[in-house]
C-alpha cells in the first residue's frame, strides 16, 4: 500500500523515528542481503563467495541467525493455526516467515520502514503465503490492531528503538489474557554501570538506545506482563559474531559487541531472552 503524506506522519511520529525509518529504508548491508539469499529467510538480527570458506561461513551465520529465531519461538507456548500473531519490528519478515511455517496460524508484520513493508510483502507473495502472514507500514508504539486479539507478540532485536513502559503498554493491550510476549534483545548490565564506550558505538552504529537489564523487568511489572522465563543467551552468541568477524560481510560493528559480551574484556552488555505471561 503506497502510504499518503497523513499516514506517514501517524506512524514516524518524532525526528528520531523518521531516522530510524531512513536508516531501515536504505539498509542494504550484505550480512543481511546475502545471508538471506542462502534460503530466502531475511533475518536483521545475530546471532557471490569468492571462495568456499567464505560460501560456508555466510551459510553458518545465515544458520545461526535462524537457529536464534527458532529459539524464540520454542517460547512462544502453544499456538495453534487459529490464533494471531504479532512481529512487533518486523524488519524483512524471516521470523515471520518462520511462525507461520511452525504453527499454521495468521502473522501480522509493523515495521517503520516502507521499504521492509515491500520487501516483506513481495516475499509473502512469492512464497504462497500473503493471506496469512502480512506487513504493515505502522508503529509498535501504536499498532491500530485490536485489543485482545494477539495469543503471541514478539520482538526480535527491535526494543532498543523505543521507550519500553510505552511499547508494553501497547503490547499488553494487544495480548488476551494468558497470551505471551516474547522479547530477545541486548541490554546493558546495571552491575557494571552505565552505558559502556562499546554499548554506546553500537547505539551509534544502528541509531538505537539499548536500555539496561532493569528497564526491562520494571516495564514488563508495570504493563501486568509476568515473566515466566529468562534466559542469557550471551555466551551463545559470541561464536556468531567470532565468526562474522572473520567474514567477507563485517560491518565494523562486530569488535564492539564482542567487548561489550564478553566478561573478561567488559561483560557490560547481555543478549537476553525474556518470556512473559499477560495477566
Ligand atoms: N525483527 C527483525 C528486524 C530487526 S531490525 C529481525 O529479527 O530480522 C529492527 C527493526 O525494528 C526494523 O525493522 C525497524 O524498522 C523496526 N522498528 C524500529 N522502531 C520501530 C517502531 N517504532 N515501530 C515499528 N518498527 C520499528
Amino acid at each position: 500500500m503506497a502510504s499518503t503524506i497523513g499516514h506517514t506522519a501517524k506512524v514516524l511520529r518524532t525526528s528520531y523515528q523518521k531516522s530510524v525509518a531512513a536508516y531501515w529504508d536504505s539498509e542494504q548491508a550484505p550480512v543481511n542481503l546475502r545471508l538471506g539469499e542462502v534460503d530466502g529467510l531475511y533475518h536483521h538480527h545475530y546471532g557471490g563467495p569468492e571462495s568456499t570458506r567464505d560460501r560456508r561461513v555466510i551459510e553458518e551465520l545465515h544458520r545461526l541467525e535462524t537457529a536464534q529465531a527458532e529459539v524464540l519461538l520454542d517460547h512462544l507456548g502453544s499456538i495453534t493455526a487459529q490464533y494471531q500473531l504479532l512481529d512487533a519490528g518486523s524488519g524483512r519478515g524471516g521470523t515471520s516467515f518462520m511462525a507461520h511455517q511452525r504453527f499454521g496460524c495468521a502473522v501480522d508484520g509493523v515495521t517503520i520502514s516502507e521499504h521492509q513493508v515491500g520487501f516483506a510483502n513481495s516475499q509473502a507473495g512469492e512464497r504462497g503465503v500473503a493471506d496469512q502472514v502480512r506487513f504493515h507500514f505502522r508503529n509498535m508504539l501504536d499498532t491500530g490492531l485490536d485489543t485482545g486479539s494477539r495469543r503471541a507478540v514478539w520482538t526480535n532485536e527491535t526494543t532498543m528503538y523505543v521507550d519500553l513502559t510505552e511499547l508494553f503498554g501497547e503490547f499488553s493491550r494487544l495480548l488476551e489474557y494468558g497470551g505471551r510476549y516474547v522479547c530477545i534483545t541486548g541490554c546493558y548490565n546495571d552491575i557494571t554501570g552505565g552505558r559502556s564506550k562499546a554499548v554506546s558505538r553500537i547505539d551509534e552504529h544502528y541509531t538505537c538506545n539499548i536500555h539496561p537489564r532493569s528497564t526491562y523487568f520494571k516495564a514488563l511489572a508495570a504493563n501486568g506482563l509476568v515473566p515466566i522465563n529468562v534466559v542469557d543467551l550471551t555466551a551463545q552468541t559470541i561464536p556468531y559474531w567470532e565468526l562474522r568477524a572473520q567474514s567477507s560481510v563485517a560491518t565494523g560493528i562486530e569488535d564492539p559487541f564482542l567487548t561489550a559480551y564478553t566478561a573478561y574484556k567488559e561483560g557490560s552488555f547481555h543478549y537476553l531472552l525474556i518470556a512473559a505471561d499477560r495477566t
